[in-house]
């Protein structure tokens, strides 16, 4: 093919000169944040390039469950028909898969032989339908067996309807309970097909709601004419040439013509993952939208992984855009995204379902108000903890939405009555649903909008939230009203919301949870991240952004037996060290719990001087950081330096911080110097879930700040000690949840390392304590580690002995590189910016 080269465009004679903007992606995320720019002036901005591997202009995938069900044509889905392109003088290439991204001479290269250079970059490759692990869904060939359709696109779409309304295709089979395969199996229900469909989930839309309203929702889908199979997994697609029905692990084989796909999604990375950018669950941004570590190349959309969470609603992708916009215009550089809260509101095959936070209770002391209709297809459940909303269910009658999601959002005092919650059993006010909203409900008290302007908003065009907030201003104040701005402009747009089942699986690239996985490997006695993707991946294909999360749960599984490959380490882990904006890294050597010495002092100053060390920083765990340093001197440095690695970088323990405790301090109780020395000493460099960061103080004045800590260790009066658990002050904050109280320094080890133990086997990959804990309850906790009520104690102690035992200082191959490239620079040779020295 040839290469064409893209000259910038759009430099008239006088005019100042535009920047280029690429946008790569033309879904809903990409064309909303081009939209969004226009609107701040981006026109006079830059000339704009949009490449979208869809031979369309920009649809409202939403709408596609309408186009199956016939109640839309998929002519009407369209946000933006190819001539509002040509409109806005944007050059579309349609039909046009971008390859890879050259980031040093920022240019994309597309699979018609075009580079195109950009000055700004914006990734929104959006996701795709996942295809779990099954025989006889691929030909020899490797295409999809014919039948066989995802559920993503509107060709996939066209292709359903088409092959359903075939005269001799009578059944079909979806795959997946959730939003997208009720809707599917609803829209071809409507095409008088026969649908089964097959969840492995013990309950339909498991991950909106518990067993109890899956059970309601069952029997609606049901009343329908569907046939529903849960707690079961299809093994295999049957049929030589074509489908002729599937087999399930436990039943019966199900006859059928055609099977629907709809087994969650995947974000597509492959783009950022193969031009060397950051990429874990999906592209890593910032709050910027800005991809982690460069200047130029934002990304938005399902493609992208904010504080650790990927969406796969259209809400955040909005809310993203706006951000994105204000930052790549300059209109707002202060702008921020700090992810969405998602409470899903939707018409699943017809049925009203309203979800938000927890499902059912957690503690003893939560309230649960629960009302069931079966026959009339109703069920609401309401979670309220210390007299706040933390959750409800809402199905088959959504009346009460507004005022719930309210209450959720702004932790709202309750009614006493809370039957109040479910009925309007009094006067109207916010306790009613969106839809008996007086139509002069104020909705955002900022700006004093009323329903009815937003209303009128949309009837007058503004078919978007953000589309009807410009008009209106409503949520341009606090922001606090949002989500019910959001929903009554659902309610006049009539718009749904879908689920990802995979959001269980440990790793995406494994379709197992991690109980599943971890009994895989054991069964098959897998040692590798190789071995583990030969043996358990979808046709064995390895997957990037499986690999960190699959090497720290072998090095934990299995100590000195794991088989470590290198590729499956991010850069941090390859080269022990923290990478930094410009490209250099941080040197940290370990100061256990905050202690150093002259000797230690001097020798840091020292390598400090002679390796220019640009800026050396006090860093918040009580270290000494050396920033700036280039990748190849990484050896050097840390011969130079003959101190053990402080653990600054990946997913491992890091640090205890200590107060100075009762040999200095007139407050303190509890040696808590040596107590934190020890900790550190022993658990140094155990591989976890994510990172861990401890500290314990003297006293209760806490001066180490023990409350929110992964695990935080307080000295108590009575020469006891307190162990807290699940805290944290990042981006988020929580104060740690109390685990125990002990009479023994010694029993703080032993209840820190089984905590560790347990969290290590037990918690999501990347999942926080702070996360973790709730999750899991700290009553749970305490009974399994504190009392052990599973009798596993013995069972952690061990293991976490075994990661104890199996401990290398990672910089003890500074003299004896593992591959030739480990500490040779890979930046281009081109002046990066630089990390200011101060
Ligand atoms: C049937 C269905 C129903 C849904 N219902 C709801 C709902 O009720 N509520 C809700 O909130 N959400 C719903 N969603 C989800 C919603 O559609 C997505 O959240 C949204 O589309 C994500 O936007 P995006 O731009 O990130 O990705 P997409 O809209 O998928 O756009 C990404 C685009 O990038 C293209 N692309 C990928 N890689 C490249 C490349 N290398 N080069 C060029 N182009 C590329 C893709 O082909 C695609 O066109 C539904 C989705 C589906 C499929
Ligand atoms: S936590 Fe207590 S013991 Fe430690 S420094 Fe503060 S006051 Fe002193």
């Amino acid at each position: 093919m040839t290469s064409v080269l893209d000259r910038p465009q759009g430099r008239h004679a006088g005019a100042a000169p535009r920047r280029r903007l690429v946008v790569v992606g033309n879904g809903m995320a990409g064309a909303r944040a081009v939209e969004e720019i226009l609107a701040r002036g981006g026109a006079e901005q830059f000339t704009i390039t949009m490449f979208g591997d869809e031979p369309y202009g920009n649809y409202n995938r939403i709408m596609l469950s309408h186009v199956l069900s016939g109640e839309e044509s998929d002519a009407d889905i369209f946000l933006n028909a190819l001539p509002w392109y040509r409109e806005n003088s944007i050059t579309l290439h349609a039909g046009v898969r971008v390859d890879r991204i050259d980031k040093f001479t920022k240019h994309v290269f597309s699979n018609d032989g075009r580079v195109t250079p950009y000055d700004t970059l914006i990734i929104a490759t959006g996701s795709r339908s996942h295809m779990p692990p099954m025989d006889g869904l691929y030909t020899p060939g490797g295409s999809v067996k014919h039948g066989v359709f995802g559920f993503r696109t509107i060709d996939d779409t066209r292709r359903m309807v088409q092959h359903a309304q075939q005269e001799h295709h009578r059944r079909a089979v979806v795959i997946g309970g959730g939003l997208l395969g009720l809707e599917a199996a609803y829209g071809l229900k409507s095409h008088g097909i026969d649908v089964e469909v097959v969840h492995s989930g013990g309950h339909l839309m498991n991950a909106q709601m518990g067993p109890d309203g899956g059970a309601v929702l069952r029997r609606s889908v049901e009343a329908l004419g569907i046939r529903v199979h849960t707690s079961s997994r299809t093994t295999a697609v049957l049929g030589s040439d074509m489908v002729s029905g599937v087999s399930l692990r436990d039943r019966e084989d199900i006859a059928c013509d055609m099977v629907v796909v709809a087994a969650g999604i995947r974000p597509n990375v492959d783009v950022a993952v193969l031009s060397g950018l950051p990429v874990e669950r999906a592209i890593v941004v910032d709050d910027r939208l800005r991809v982690q570590d460069e200047d130029d190349i934002y990304a938005v959309g399902e493609c992208v992984q904010h504080r650790g969470e990927v969406y796969g609603l259209v809400a955040p992708l909005w809310e993203q855009a706006v951000v994105l916009a204000n930052h790549v215009t300059g209109v707002d550089t202060s702008a921020a995204y700090l992810g969405s809260r998602t409470a899903t509101k939707l018409k699943v095959a017809g049925v009203d379902v309203a979800s938000m936070g927890l499902h059912g209770p957690e503690f003893d002391t939560d309230e649960h108000i629960v009302f069931s209709e079966p026959s009339r297809g109703i069920f609401k459940s309401i979670v309220v903890r210390d007299n706040k909303m933390v959750g409800a269910t809402l199905l088959g009658d959504s009346r009460k939405v507004a005022y719930l999601t309210q209450a959720y959002d702004r932790g709202l005092p309750l009614p006493d009555e809370r039957i109040a919650l479910m009925f309007d059993v009094g006067g109207p006010g916010e306790a009613v649903g969106v839809a008996e909203l007086d139509d002069g409900a104020q909705v955002c008290n900022c700006n004093g909008v009323s329903k009815k302007a937003l209303v009128d908003a949309v009837k007058g065009g503004c078919s978007t939230v953000s589309g009807a907030m410009d008009a209106t201003r409503a949520g341009k104040g606090c922001g606090s009203c949002k989500l019910l701005v959001r929903q009554v402009v659902e309610w006049a747009a009539d718009g749904a919301v879908e689920e990802d089942p995979a959001a269980s699986y440990y790793v995406p690239g494994i379709p197992l949870d991690k109980p599943a996985l971890m009994a895989a490997i054991r069964k098959q006695g897998l040692r590798s991240v190789s071995q583990v993707f030969t043996a358990l991946a979808p046709g064995s294909a390895e997957d990037a952004k499986s690999k960190m999360g699959l090497a720290s749960l072998l090095k934990m599984m299995l100590a000195d037996r794991y088989i470590d490959e290198r590729d499956a380490r991010f850069i941090n882990d390859r080269v022990h060290a923290n990478i930094q904006r410009d490209g250099t890294f941080s040197v940290v050597p370990q100061m256990k719990g905050g202690v150093t010495s002259v000797q230690q002092l001097r020798r840091i100053a020292d390598v400090a001087e002679k390796h220019n060390v640009p800026l050396i920083k006090l860093t918040g765990g009580q270290r000494i950081d050396l920033l700036g340093i280039p990748k190849e001197d990484l050896p050097q440095v840390w011969a130079d330096l003959d101190m053990p690695s402080g653990y600054a970088y990946g997913k491992s323990f890091r640090t205890v911080k200590t107060c100075v405790g009762k040999d200095f301090c007139r407050y303190g109780t509890g040696d808590s110097t040596k107590l934190g020395i020890e900790i550190e000493s022993r658990f140094q460099g155990i591989e976890s879930p994510a990172k861990l960061k401890l500290a314990v103080s003297g006293c209760p004045r806490n001066c180490a700040e023990s409350l929110v800590k992964d695990v935080g260790v307080v000295a108590v009066e009575g020469g006891r000690w307190e162990l807290y658990v699940g805290g944290a002050a990042g981006a988020h904050i929580r104060k740690g949840d109390l685990l125990a109280t002990v009479d023994h320094p010694e029993e703080v080890k032993v209840l820190t390392g089984r905590f560790m133990q347990y969290y290590r086997e037990q918690a999501n990959w990347l999942e926080r304590t702070y996360s973790f804990v709730p999750r899991v309850g700290i009553e749970h906790l305490r009974a399994v580690i504190v009392e052990d009520s599973e009798g596993v104690a013995a069972q952690l102690d061990a293991a976490m002995q075994a990661s104890v035992d199996s401990y290398v200082d990672p910089w003890s191959e500074r003299d004896d590189p593992l591959t030739p490239g480990q500490f040779r620079t890979s930046l281009p040779l081109t002046v990066l910016p630089q990390v200011p020295v101060r």
